[in-house]
């Protein structure tokens, strides 16, 4: 296991540190390649994450009172539903990213500076 992980933009330099609980296969896109993405994917992507997060949530204050309950089985096919579509877009925000920076929208945006008077 590497210490840092880059970003998975090709070429691109930013690394982060691994986190305790980080899956082996991690994939992180630095802020600057992920503004780069198609904003309505991203807009998207956000409620889709925000729903993986509530099932999260949900599981880990509720775990035990939804182990013994007959929605079991369909509390699980869901949460693997909302994290698969969060996953998917995610890939395809990958994709759109990687295709603009290969084209040499290569600089993506800096958060503006603050410019002095
Ligand atoms: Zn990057």
């Amino acid at each position: 296991m590497t210490e840092r992980i880059r970003c998975c933009i090709p070429g691109c330099g930013r690394t982060f540190k691994r986190e305790a609980g980080d899956a082996e296969g991690v994939k992180i896109m630095c802020g600057r390649h992920w503004r780069m993405g198609d904003q309505a994917m991203r807009d998207r992507h956000k409620q889709l994450r925000k729903r993986a997060r509530w099932f999260e949530r949900r599981w880990e204050r509720r775990q035990n009172a939804i182990a013994r309950s007959p929605k079991l089985q369909k509390f699980g096919n869901a949460w693997d539903r909302a994290a698969a579509a969060c996953n998917a877009l995610w890939e395809r925000i990958q994709a759109d990213v990687t295709i603009k920076a290969a084209f040499g929208a290569e600089d993506a945006p800096r958060r503006r500076r603050k410019e002095p008077a």
